[in-house]
């Protein structure tokens, strides 16, 4: 088997590094669409540095805001018609994944015409506007993957634009625009990056780059859980606890290196059945993997327990059992569902290209028993 690392996009770190590097942005091009999400880029100060740094080096912009989580066909095909009629000829994406995905495909679509039956087909021209991307949650990756992951009412469920092109030119990580980012988000995007660095190292694609950067991601994350638990504690309790900067720029970076992971490895059978819990129950994305991660690794201790050995290590466990008690602790009352529910998502996760990806293949009935798990209070 052969492996290969590739990943383009130009990493930046640091405090006020957009600002501090604002003429990078005069390498990218003349006009500027930024995509951002309604509120979250205006409230915490990463929009204000974008236009600070695009003023100071003379480039006009617009701002196109009107990405929901979880974003639409529609919604990209809205934001590149207004780069187009705009002039623009870059894009800055501001957010969390769902801004961040929403740029890529509308920097595609921007550049090229692409019907919107062939949107997930991967045959595009070889042409997509510069991107620059400013993470605000840290959990996707999507500022270093080559990924945007739509809403498909067609096929009911979440589909990926898959291509090269999409790698984004440069991504700022700034730890100061998680700092407000709520104790559920937190958890919840935390352990979408905690999924994809697990996910890498069982998935065909593994490698020992691919594996290292997903081990550094584990323990970074792993260390920020206690305070996340007690910031959940308190938050039950009517008070409040807050995580570090310090801590901050840990999620940051452990979620940047997943997101390493993931566009070599790709995802496995818990993305697969994920995206149907979020898109027929409205299950946010890191929770939905949050719920059925623990059960996979447990299926995976039974059949590997040498590969599970590896990444319960990384966690300080010995048993996936503990993994997955303490995703329940994170993630508390579970929603409920139902057997057709079980019976129709398991079915659609076994036709995805993501049990093709993992090292431990679950059948149809190992999903199903998997979902239903997964739910058990
Ligand atoms: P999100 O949908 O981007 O954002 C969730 C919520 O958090 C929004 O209400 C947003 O508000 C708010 N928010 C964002 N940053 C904030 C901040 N710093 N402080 C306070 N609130 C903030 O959530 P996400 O979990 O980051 O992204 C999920 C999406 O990413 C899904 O569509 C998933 O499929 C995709 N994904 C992509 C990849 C990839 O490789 N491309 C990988 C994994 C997941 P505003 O709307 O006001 O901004
Ligand atoms: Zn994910």
């Amino acid at each position: 088997m052969t492996n290969k690392y590739y990943m383009p996009t130009r990493v930046i770190l640091g405090d006020d590094c957009i600002v501090k590097n604002s003429e990078l942005f005069t390498t990218l091009g003349k006009k500027a669409l930024i995509v951002t999400g309604a509120q979250s880029a205006k409230r915490n100060g990463s929009e204000k540095d974008v236009k600070t740094a695009l003023e100071a080096v003379g480039i006009p912009y617009l701002v196109y805001d009107k990405v929901m989580s979880n974003p639409t066909i529609a919604c990209v095909y809205e934001g590149a018609t207004l780069a187009k009629e705009n002039g623009v000829d870059f894009i800055i994406a501001i957010g969390g994944g769902s801004p961040m995905d929403a740029g890529k495909a509308i920097a595609l679509l921007a550049a090229q015409a692409i019907e919107e039956g062939n949107l997930f087909s991967g045959n595009y021209e070889k042409t997509v506007l510069p991107m620059a991307f400013v993470p605000t949650t840290a959990g996707t990756g999507s500022e270093v993957t080559q990924y945007s992951i739509l809403t498909n009412d067609k096929a009911q469920t979440k589909t990926s634009i898959v291509t090269d092109l999409l790698f984004p030119t440069v991504t700022f990580l700034d730890a100061k625009y998680t700092e407000r980012l709520g104790v559920v988000n937190t958890i919840n995007t935390a352990i979408d990056a905690l999924s994809h660095a697990v996910e890498g190292m069982l998935s065909v694609r593994a490698s020992n780059v691919s594996d290292a950067l997903a081990v550094a991601s584990i323990r970074m994350i792993m260390s920020c859980v206690p305070d996340m638990l007690q910031a959940l504690r308190a938050l039950q309790a009517g008070t409040e606890v807050v995580l570090t900067l310090k801590q901050r720029e840990q999620l940051l970076q452990a979620s940047l290196m997943a997101g390493m992971v993931i566009a070599q490895t790709g995802t496995t059978a818990v993305h697969a059945m994920g995206y149907s819990l979020t898109y027929f129950k409205n299950i946010d994305h890191g929770r939905a993997n949050g719920l059925l991660l623990g059960v996979y690794l447990k299926l995976v201790e039974r059949v590997e327990p040498d590969l599970a050995g590896r990444i319960l290590a990384a966690m300080n466990f010995t048993e996936a059992e503990q993994f997955r008690e303490l995703l329940n602790q994170l993630l508390g009352e579970k929603e409920e569902i139902s057997s057709e529910e079980i019976k129709q998502f398991s079915k659609m996760a076994s036709q995805t290209k993501n049990i093709a990806n993992c090292v431990v293949k679950p059948t149809e009935d190992d999903l199903r028993a998997m979902l239903a798990l997964s739910f058990a209070q």
